[in-house]
């Protein structure tokens, strides 16, 4: 089902108060002088006029650290225990990110620690107000469509139009004051949603099928990449701020006890030193990406190359928080792409 609606600005802060007082909702708010998906205490802290948030909202379904089972003796229980919410707000790129871990997350073994928060969550998207200062998603994966949300805001002159995508989205529009929109506010949200794609300070210039094929084939040149990862301080910034990145570590917490704990999951990063240690037996390892131009590489290979086939496109949004992220200002995927398209 998918319906246009339009709320006037005065009738759109009544909506979210009223979402507010009975639903949990997550928007962006303001932290300082940036951004972060957090609980709405009241319609006032929606900054609908937000860049970009530091952390994507992915952290809604797969947390920074996440319980999946917790043990007492030889007794044990999984955690997964999912809280409805609405997640107001997002951006085109960050739910295109949100399609891709949903993907990753349902492939051989439904990781039902991802799926059951994401499936208890209604995903509302809003359009672009405001430009990060690295942003780039109007030349990646164009020809990939956003497809996740319930439901989508679109800030035009005197209000907003919302289109709901499905029940979910649907099951919103009681709490608001809304007329049914019409072709003239539909049109002029299409547009504004057009406009804001060429405005993006940064841009690749090629297809992402030609950069998944150049970017791989340039695997071999040691020297590009070690010149690249030279100023690399294997932090793991750039894995970690990212919406497609995925990885986890898992480890088992005892408390003090030592008969009761935690199996707990922690975001793993790939550019940082031991991600990819193993152990060979007998207290030996094995480092198969020991330098930093290996794991530097192998980051931009995973977001513009590897999984393009599995993905429809590639792993990477275009949001920028990785450029915005790196202390040395190297992890710009823009930068390493168009120096390797160049050559
Ligand atoms: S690689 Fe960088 S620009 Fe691309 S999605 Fe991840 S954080 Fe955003
Ligand atoms: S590229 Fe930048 S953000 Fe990523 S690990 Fe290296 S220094 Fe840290």
């Amino acid at each position: 089902m998918m319906n246009a609606y339009f709320i006037t600005e005065k009738d759109f802060k009544n909506f979210v108060s009223a979402m507010v007082q009975s639903l949990t909702v997550i928007g962006p708010v303001a932290k300082r002088k940036k951004f972060v998906f957090a609980k709405l205490e009241s319609a006032e802290d929606l900054r609908l006029d937000y860049d970009v948030t530091l952390l994507p909202p992915k952290k809604e379904f797969f947390p920074p650290s996440q319980d999946m089972v917790r043990f007492e003796k030889d007794k044990y229980e999984g955690c997964i225990s999912p809280q409805e919410k609405i997640l107001l707000g997002v951006h085109f790129y960050d739910i295109k990110a949100i399609d891709m871990t949903d993907r990753l997350f349902r492939e051989k073994n439904e990781d039902w620690n991802y799926l059951a928060n994401r499936e208890a969550a209604t995903i509302i998207g809003s359009n672009i107000q405001t430009i990060s200062e690295r942003a780039f998603w109007g030349t990646v994966g164009k020809d990939v469509p956003p497809k996740g949300h319930d439901g989508f805001i679109t800030k035009i002159n005197g209000g907003y139009v919302y289109e709901t995508r499905g029940d979910k989205g649907e099951a919103l529009v009681k709490f608001g004051s809304f007329a049914k929109a019409t072709d003239a506010q539909v049109k002029e949200a299409r547009a504004v949603n057009e406009n804001v794609m060429g405005k993006c300070p940064e841009k690749l210039n090629r297809s992402s099928k030609e950069i998944a094929e150049k970017v791989r084939k340039a695997f071999s040149k040691e020297a590009f990449w070690e010149a690249l990862a030279e100023d690399c301080f294997s932090c793991g910034s750039c894995n970690i701020v990212c919406p497609t990145c995925y990885c986890f570590d898992v480890q088992d917490n005892w408390n003090l006890d030592q008969v009761s704990g935690a199996r707990t999951r922690y975001w793993d990063a790939c550019l940082t030193e031991d991600f990819a240690k193993v152990s060979l037996g007998g207290g030996a390892t094995e480092n198969f990406r020991e330098e930093r131009a290996e794991r530097f590489r192998h980051r931009i290979m995973r977001k513009a190359s590897y999984l393009n086939e599995k993905l429809g496109g590639p792993a990477c949004v275009g949001c920028g928080r990785c450029s915005a992220a790196c202390t040395s200002d190297i992890a710009d995927p823009v930068n390493v792409i168009n120096k390797i398209m160049e050559a």
